[in-house]
């Protein structure tokens, strides 16, 4: 299965397609799997348009922290993630969060994932050593677990 090794401990599979380079499933920890969502990025909501994040310094990131044990899980970083990240010289912005629903205000969220990958023989021909980040487009949905309101793709990026 193609999915980043860091997420592998925390990744409930929903589906995926024949030779597995299009991968969904949800960010799961501990029983609630309920999460704060802490981000680097550029949230901008427009009129009549869902809620979207948007690179800032040429970053984003999206990481779930669980409500019950806090631990920190990296769902998706530009600076790591991508066949080829370009991470050199680019400073690290700090993250900013917990985000806020913005229909009712609270700070746990669900956290649904679909990964793109290249092919994985593709992917070794071209001697990539880092396989499981080297997906090519990541969505990633957000559901209030208190109100239900979903923020479908928030999280909508092409890697490099
Ligand atoms: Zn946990
Ligand atoms: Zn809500």
């Amino acid at each position: 299965m193609l999915i980043p090794n860091r997420l592998k401990e925390h990744f409930k599979i929903a589906c995926q397609n024949e030779d597995g380079t299009i991968i969904s499933g949800r960010i799961k920890c501990c029983m609630n799997s309920d999460f704060a969502i802490w981000t680097v990025g550029d949230i901008r909501k427009r009129l009549f348009k869902k809620l979207d994040i948007y690179p800032l310094n040429n970053q984003l990131k999206l990481v779930a922290e669980c409500t019950t044990c806090k631990k920190r899980i990296i769902v998706f970083d530009s600076l790591c993630d991508g066949y080829e990240p370009l991470s050199a010289g680019i400073q690290s912005t700090s993250i900013s969060g917990p985000l806020h629903c913005e229909k009712c205000g609270a700070e746990g969220f669900s956290v649904q994932v679909r990964y793109e990958y290249p092919s994985e023989e593709e992917l070794r021909e071209l001697g990539i050593s880092h396989i499981d980040t080297a997906f090519t487009w990541i969505w990633g949905t957000l559901i209030c677990n208190t109100c239900g309101k979903h923020y479908t793709n928030f999280l909508d990026c092409e890697t490099d």
